[in-house]
Parts: structure tokens; C-alpha cells; sequence
């Protein structure tokens, strides 16, 4: 057995098909000197019994890149490290019980075309030609993955692993880690077998994720949820068919009945995903085994009668073949079901690949993104939607049970984008959320705090199974369109807590911010946007900026970015800098007050002085309360940001809110102020601001100040300039129908491809459908005629000026 090295580069500690994967990655970096250890035998968490399945489907792009990679890696690694595995390439078959679903299908085949895959619609009529032992019942469609498949998950860990090992990496097993510890500069990580140093450490200990993140002081957000499939004896029908095609049947997934089905040997193997699903290790009386290598949970088929029936009445043959094994072993779930890759929150130096749901399918991929986050510091592909950061601390255990549970049991749910998931709710409430309740609001979880999406009247049906439709309309648009209105017309109020809040100061602060972001900072007394990119010019994050002195700020980002630039911003401190960076998000809540009698309700009720301009601060008093007033506006309109202490808050609110009264002061929700955003084409974080962008493919020329000697990505931007960026942000206005364009939504021209879109809505005040979008850039032009695929069907477009829709010189913002 391989004896444990005192020092390696890097540290990943656990060896299932993840684990293997990262080592594989990173060694292929010339990253060699990397070591992997494992507890047991490598493949002895969730590896060894996973059932194999190889999807490329996703309706997250990064995700599908990831899955993607995965197969296209899969195909050639048995040749490339020389060891041969089971992959068979059997093709899948999604079935879509309704119109809905289809449209979900037709976007992910608009996605999976955009990356070069030809995931196509399969009409009924068709099925029968790839699934003769189908039953077509209920159906609307389906949807044909020629890359699906399935592959031996130990097998291809040990190829993973021997890829590796011939590059030079380590492997040693049955070495537990069982603590780490900084020590100058490095880590020093204990085991079984004695200590490793070591730079950078990764946790890729699957379901034991939380055990070894706590060794970190991290409480990673993860719940073992259990899952079950069963094989079938060999069916004499299925072997005939085998024989005689010379291949396997494609996988079968029922969406709609959430259960999948595929051939294994000449039998089958069936995996629901049951709503009446089980936790496990989440109570005093039920403890995580200090060894549970190789084990299973006990069978528990009596969950799963109803999928059974379901499954056999539409491949009737499944109901021929008698159990032969029921596996029950636990898959591991954060609260939303997507992996943790990334950085690890709040501690230098260490990375997480842990808590996959689908470690099969995405082994390939996040073993390349998490060597890119361990070597390069950042992801070919922006990777926010796994990345650990985006949990907070709300993510606190009972949160992820629940929804651990919500997920599973949903498992091949559609995310339509009026609808907000239940369960897991309530955990960071604003200082008047009983109020906003009370005035109709109907909530949404944004990094975890609860704010108002829009408000009801009486009668309005605020039912969830009313969201669940891809459509525009629905009881919410014309409550939104009037909110939207009473912003242009009167006033409106939006409860926006969680707005993430760091105050910087100390001597120098002001230069090194310079030195981090793209643009000018403010002048003192002065609000300003900033962008921050990375060494390539990507985009990192977008701020604002207050400047309440030379070398003191306060900088607001969005709610979901809390940790992520938190992280960011001490990354970037210089080891013993004087200046303080103080998270003071939790201790101020704010109110956003605008439209065009904001100034007279203001009046009413504070002593402030409403005549200094737009993009100005001041502090004031409001119901006896000191406030922050920024007069900024994220809809367009004349508008303040009203910042108060927490428990100043309700007081405030409750003076706006009277003097609004006769004023026609509205509450708006979070749909209304998206709505209100495109039309003045700002921005989203991580919808439009991500690292998939530079700043200058974003459209953000005018936040870079190229006279400034240094900043973080200026050698790259300043290339990019020079040969001009091949893609280019624009503002379509879309012939829409009833759905508005969702995001990466293909955009074509010519029948080809050449761009998609990063955000879309209706505009209510310029009353036309509007999508943000990346394009080539010799078709940003304004009047370029485009089509944008929305939900399976092409749409004309036209590119819109480079400067807002509504309000264009932006003389309401400051009037
Ligand atoms: C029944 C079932 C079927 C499934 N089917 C599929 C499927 O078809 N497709 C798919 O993509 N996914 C499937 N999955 C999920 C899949 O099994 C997991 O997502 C995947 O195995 C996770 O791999 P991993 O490397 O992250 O974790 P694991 O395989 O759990 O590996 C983690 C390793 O870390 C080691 N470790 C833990 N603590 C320490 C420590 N302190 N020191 C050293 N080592 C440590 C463990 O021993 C373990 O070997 C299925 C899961 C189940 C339960």
C-alpha cells in the first residue's frame, strides 16, 4: 500500500468518483503533486452502488456544460488512461406528460443545441421506434438525448484514479482524515497514518461532507437523503430484443412520475424519486455510523408501490421480471439539490467538491472546474450555481432538511419563474415583514431572506399550483403592471432587506478599492456603481459604492452575494492591512422609495435636504430615527434608498408609509422592480453580471477608467479593447407571444446562433416584451433584426439603442 508523503501540493480528501476526479484534473494541470486520501477503499461512500446514470439534461446551462464535459470525457478516458471500462452510450428518452413540460424540453434542447448537442423533441408517434416495449398513454411528447447513458461507477473511479496516478499523483487508502490545522501559511492535515502539509485542501468526502467541513469550522448545508432502485431478474423479451438490435434500450425517465428506468444486463433497473422520501442521519436517535463503507440502508420498497404500478403500467414488461436486488444507499443533497464546488466560505487556502446528488454524471466536470478554482483561482465557466458561497447562514440544518426533502421529492420538478418553493421559508425576515404580510405580499427567498415577489388584493388566487406555468400572465400581472405604474405615476415602497453591507475604512482604503475595481470610486458625499473583474476582465461583481469619507465607504451588493464578496474582498486584503472591512448587512435593513411624489412623501416626514442631486447621500432624520438616504434608483425613477437600523426600521416604515397615503404610495415587490429594471437595461448579478461576460462584452465601457495605471484585469481589458470584443451586450425588444424570453434563450440570425439572452420580462411602462442579451458583436448595431427562441419557438427581435427604453437621458432619475 502506498505510504503516506509528509507534503503535497494539494490534499483532496476522499476517493469516490469526485475525489478522483479532482485528483485527475489537477494532475493533468501538471498539478502532480497532489495527493488523495481516502478513509477506506476508494468508491466505499455513495460510489460503489450508484446506479451509473449519465445524463447530459439540465435546465441550468453551467450544470449541463458540466454534464456535458462529463460525457465527452467518459467516451475517450477508457483509450486515454488505459483501463478499460463499462460506457455504454444508450441514448434517453424523457417522457412529458403536458404542454408545460414540453416547453421545458424545447429550452433545454435550445441550450443543449447552443453547446453543440443534438438533444432533439421526440413526437409519440416516435417512441415506439427507440422503446418497443413502451406503453404511450398520456403522453405529450418526449425528449431524445442521444448522449445519455449509463457507465460502471467503480470502474470509472479507478480509471479516474489511474489517470492520475501515471501523471504522477498519489493516492493513499485507508488513511481518515481526521483534522486539519493552519500552521505558517499552510495546512497541516492529520490522518490515520500520521500528518500531510500542505498548501490547498479540497473536501470531497461525499455524504460525510459536513463531518470534514466542521473539521474546517464550516457547517456545510447537506442532507443524506436515501435512495433506492431495484433490479429485475433477466426478461427473456428484453435479452431477444438486445440480441437482435446488438444494443441496450435507451434510458427511460418519467418526469412527470418521477421514476427512471434503465436496462441493466438483459433485466431491468428502476429509480423513483418518491415524494414520500426519508432522511437519514439528521437525528440524535439516528447517528451517522462512524464507518458505513460498502454498507446499504434496509430495503424499503413500500415507498415505492405507487412508482412501481406507474412504471409498469407504461413498460408492462418491468412487472415480468422478478426483484433480483434492491439497492438503498444514501445520496447526498444541499438545500437545492445542486453540488458544493468552489471555494470553501470564509477559509483560505481550502475547497469544496462534495454533496453531489448526481456524482456520476458530473465526476468529469467538477473535477476540471474545482482544478480550476484550486490552480487558476476561477472557472472557465461561471459556475454560481455550485458554488458553496451562495449558501449563507441561513443554510443552517433544519433548513437543509427541509429542503433536502422539498428536492428529492421533486427531483425532475420544473422551475417556473413565478413560482417560489415552500418549504425551508421564513429564515431571515425583514424588521416590517409582518406589515409587507399584512399589505398582501406574497414572498420569495432571495439569499435567504423573505421579500415581497408582489402583492395580492382580496380574491386574487395566490395558490402555488397558480405559478406553475411558464406564461407571463397569471393573478400576479396585472397586480404587478399597477405596481409598476404607481412607481411611474405616484410612489412606491419596496421592503428590500438583505441587501449585503460592507463598511470599509482605515488608511488607504480608498486606494486599494481603486486598485480592485474597473472605474473611478465616488467623490466623498457621492454614491457610484463600481464593477470588479477578474484577471481576465471577467466580470466578478458589481457594487455601489457611498462615500462617506477619504478613506471610509460603505459598499452595498446584492443580497445572494453576502459571502461570495465577503470572501472576495479579504481575499484581496493585503496580509496586515490597516483597513477594517465590517459586514453590517444583518444590522440595517432599507426601504426603497421611488416615483415622482417620493420627494413630497420624504418632505413630510424628514429633514432632509431633497434638492441635493441624484447619486448623493445624505444623513437624516426619519420618526426620530437616524437614516442613510442614497438618492439612487434601481427602477428609474425620482427615488431614494432609505437605510435604517434595524430596530429604527418599523418606525420609519410606518411614517413613509402615512405620509404616502395621500400621495398614492404603493407597495412593490420584487417582480415589479425586475420588470422596471430591464426597461432602463440595468443589470442582474449573475444573470446578466456573470464570469461567462468581460466587462466590455457587458456593455460596461463607461465604469472603466483606462486612465488608471492598475486595477484588477486591466491588461486583459486593455487587450480586449484593442482587438474589440467579439461579443457585445444589447437590449432587444421581442415580438413575444405569452411567454417572455428566460435566460439562455438562444438568439439567431440567419438561422444560426449568435448569442442568447441573460435575462427577460415584460415592460410595463414601455409596454413590450425586452430581453438582455449577449450578441456577436457586428449584430449589436441598433435596428438589427434578430429572433429569439423562446420555449421551442423563434420570435422576432430587434436590437435596441445603447441606452435605456424608458427615460433614455435619464431625466426622471434626476428630476
Ligand atoms: C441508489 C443510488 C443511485 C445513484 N445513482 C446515480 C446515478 O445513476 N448517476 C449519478 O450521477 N449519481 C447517482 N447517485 C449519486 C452518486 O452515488 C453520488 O452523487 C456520487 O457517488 C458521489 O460521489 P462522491 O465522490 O462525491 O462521494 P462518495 O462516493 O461518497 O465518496 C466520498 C469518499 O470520501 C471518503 N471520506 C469521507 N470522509 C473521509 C475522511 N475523513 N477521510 C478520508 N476519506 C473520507 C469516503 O470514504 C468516500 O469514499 C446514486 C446514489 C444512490 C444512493
Amino acid at each position: 500500500m502506498a505510504e503516506l508523503p509528509g507534503t503535497a501540493r494539494t490534499v483532496i480528501i476522499g476517493g469516490g468518483a469526485v475525489g478522483a476526479s479532482c485528483l485527475f484534473h489537477l494532475a493533468k494541470k501538471g498539478w502532480t503533486d497532489s495527493l488523495l486520501l481516502e478513509k477506506d477503499e476508494l468508491t466505499s461512500g455513495s460510489t460503489w452502488h450508484a446506479a451509473g446514470n449519465v445524463p447530459t439534461f439540465s435546465a441550468s446551462w453551467s450544470v449541463m456544460n458540466m454534464q456535458r464535459y462529463s460525457a465527452e470525457l467518459y467516451r475517450g478516458l477508457a483509450d486515454e488512461v488505459d483501463y478499460p471500462m463499462n460506457y455504454h452510450v444508450t441514448g434517453s428518452i424523457r417522457l412529458a406528460h403536458s404542454d408545460d413540460r414540453m416547453k421545458e424540453f424545447e429550452r433545454v434542447v435550445g441550450m443543449g443545441r447552443y453547446q453543440g448537442m443534438d438533444v432533439r423533441i421526440c413526437p409519440v408517434e416516435e417512441l415506439k421506434d427507440h422503446y418497443p416495449f413502451l406503453e404511450t398513454h398520456a403522453l405529450a411528447g418526449a425528449l431524445y438525448d442521444p448522449y445519455d447513458g449509463d457507465i460502471d461507477p467503480a470502474q470509472l473511479t479507478q480509471a479516474l484514479a489511474k489517470g492520475a496516478r501515471d501523471l504522477g499523483a498519489r493516492v493513499v487508502r485507508f488513511c481518515p482524515v481526521t483534522g486539519v490545522r493552519r500552521q505558517g501559511g499552510e495546512w497541516v492535515v492529520a490522518t490515520g497514518q500520521g500528518e500531510v502539509r500542505c498548501e490547498y485542501v479540497v473536501n470531497a468526502a461525499g455524504y460525510r461532507g459536513r463531518e470534514v467541513g466542521a473539521m474546517f469550522g464550516r457547517s456545510v448545508p447537506m442532507v443524506a437523503m436515501s435512495h433506492q432502485y431495484l433490479l429485475t431478474e433477466p426478461i427473456p423479451e428484453i435479452e431477444a430484443w438486445s440480441r437482435e438490435s446488438g444494443r441496450k434500450l435507451p434510458l427511460l425517465r418519467d418526469v412527470d412520475t418521477s421514476w427512471y428506468l434503465r436496462q441493466e444486463k438483459f433485466g431491468l433497473n428502476l429509480g423513483p424519486y418518491e415524494r414520500n422520501c426519508r432522511a437519514h442521519w439528521v437525528t440524535s436517535d439516528d447517528p451517522m455510523p462512524e464507518d458505513f463503507s460498502f454498507q446499504l440502508y434496509p430495503d424499503d420498497l413500500d415507498r415505492l408501490e405507487w412508482y412501481v404500478e406507474d412504471a409498469v403500467a407504461r413498460v408492462p414488461l418491468l412487472g415480468e421480471g422478478g426483484v433480483s436486488r434492491v439497492i438503498n444507499g444514501p445520496i447526498p443533497y444541499t438545500p437545492d439539490g445542486n453540488p458544493l464546488i468552489g471555494p470553501m466560505p470564509g477559509v483560505a487556502a481550502a475547497f469544496e467538491a462534495c454533496v453531489f446528488t448526481f456524482g456520476i454524471a458530473q465526476a468529469g466536470g467538477a473535477g476540471k472546474v474545482l482544478a480550476e478554482w484550486v490552480v487558476d483561482g476561477g472557472t472557465e465557466w461561471d459556475m454560481w450555481s455550485c458554488d458553496p458561497r451562495r449558501f449563507m447562514d441561513y443554510a443552517d440544518q433544519d433548513h437543509a432538511l427541509a429542503k433536502a426533502v422539498e428536492v428529492y421529492g421533486h427531483e425532475y420538478a420544473m422551475h417556473f419563474p413565478h413560482h417560489a418553493w415552500p418549504a425551508g421559508r421564513d429564515k431571515r425576515l425583514s424588521p416590517v415583514h409582518g406589515r409587507i404580510r399584512d399589505l398582501g405580499a406574497q414572498f420569495g427567498a432571495y439569499g435567504g431572506w423573505e421579500r415581497a415577489n408582489w402583492f395580492a388584493r382580496a380574491g386574487d388566487d395566490t395558490s402555488e399550483s397558480a405559478t406553475r406555468t411558464w406564461a407571463r400572465e397569471g393573478p400576479w400581472f396585472p397586480r404587478i403592471r399597477e405596481e409598476c405604474l404607481a412607481v411611474r405615476d405616484a410612489a412606491g415602497i419596496l421592503d428590500l432587506p438583505g441587501f449585503s453591507r460592507f463598511h470599509v475604512a482605515g488608511p488607504g482604503a480608498a486606494d486599494w478599492l481603486r486598485s480592485l475595481v474597473t472605474g473611478a470610486l465616488p467623490r466623498v458625499g457621492r454614491v457610484g456603481l463600481v464593477y470588479f473583474a477578474d484577471d481576465r476582465g471577467r466580470i466578478v461583481t458589481e457594487m455601489s459604492v457611498t462615500r462617506l469619507g477619504d478613506d471610509e465607504m460603505l459598499l452595498i451588493t446584492a443580497a445572494a452575494a453576502e459571502w461570495h464578496d465577503r470572501d472576495w474582498l479579504l481575499g484581496n486584503l493585503p496580509a496586515g492591512s490597516s483597513i477594517a472591512i465590517e459586514n453590517r448587512t444583518e444590522t440595517q435593513a432599507c426601504q426603497i422609495l421611488s416615483g415622482p411624489r417620493s420627494r413630497d412623501i420624504l418632505r413630510a416626514v424628514s429633514d432632509a435636504d431633497l434638492a441635493r442631486p441624484w447619486l448623493d447621500w445624505q444623513r437624516c432624520r426619519i420618526a426620530g430615527s437616524e437614516v442613510l438616504l442614497l438618492r439612487v434608483s434601481y427602477v428609474g425613477e425620482l427615488g431614494w434608498e432609505i437605510h435604517s437600523e434595524v430596530a429604527d426600521t418599523p418606525a420609519v416604515f410606518d411614517a413613509v408609509w402615512k405620509a404616502g397615503a395621500g400621495h398614492g404610495l404603493r407597495p412593490f415587490g420584487m417582480f415589479a422592480m425586475d420588470s422596471l429594471r430591464l426597461e432602463k437595461g440595468y443589470r442582474a448579478w449573475k444573470g446578466d453580471l456573470s464570469t461567462d461576460y468581460t466587462v466590455l462584452e457587458g456593455g460596461l465601457d463607461r465604469f472603466v477608467r483606462w486612465e488608471k495605471l492598475a486595477f484588477t484585469g486591466r491588461g486583459a481589458l486593455e487587450r480586449e479593447r484593442q482587438r474589440g470584443p467579439d461579443r457585445r451586450f444589447a437590449t432587444l425588444v421581442v415580438d413575444a407571444r405569452e411567454c417572455d424570453a428566460p435566460y439562455m434563450s438562444t438568439v439567431w440570425r440567419d438561422g444560426e446562433v449568435v448569442g442568447e439572452t441573460t435575462s427577460g420580462g415584460w415592460g410595463h411602462r414601455v409596454e413590450a416584451s425586452i430581453a438582455l442579451a449577449m450578441v456577436r458583436s457586428d449584430l449589436a448595431e441598433p435596428g438589427t433584426g434578430l429572433e429569439v427562441e423562446i420555449y421551442g419557438e423563434r420570435r422576432p427581435a430587434v436590437v435596441q439603442p445603447d441606452r435605456p427604453l424608458y427615460d433614455p437621458d435619464n431625466e426622471k432619475l434626476r428630476s
